[in-house]
């Protein structure tokens, strides 16, 4: 690592509200841009919906942001700080591993 260079934050996002951070990339102090894509909860309420028989709405989840992953984006060089999950499996997964006592 050459002298002066400086490690990048770790930052992993807790909403989907953009957040002012400095970036590594640019160095700047940037309010982060967010942008939504399909998660584990979107497929997750699509596949409820099917399973009770609303079949015409399972489509609803993969409009509505509020179902969807947010990307954190530094709105000058894209460079990527994190992804805020709305339902994280390996988390849910450490938790109950953690509440049966397995660890
Ligand atoms: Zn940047």
């Amino acid at each position: 690592m050459p002298e002066g260079t400086l490690l990048a934050p770790s930052l992993s996002p807790t909403n989907e509200f953009p957040m002012t951070v400095p970036c590594p990339q640019c160095w700047d102090l940037v309010e982060t841009k967010v942008e939504f894509s399909a998660g584990a909860l979107t497929y997750f309420l699509a596949i409820l919906l099917i399973m009770f028989g609303f079949i015409c709405f399972a489509c609803i989840p993969c409009c509505v942001n509020v179902c969807k992953d947010a990307h954190h984006f530094c709105p000058k060089c894209h460079y990527c700080f994190g992804v805020y999950k709305r339902l994280n499996l390996s988390q849910l997964q450490e938790d109950a591993i953690g509440a049966l006592g397995l660890k």
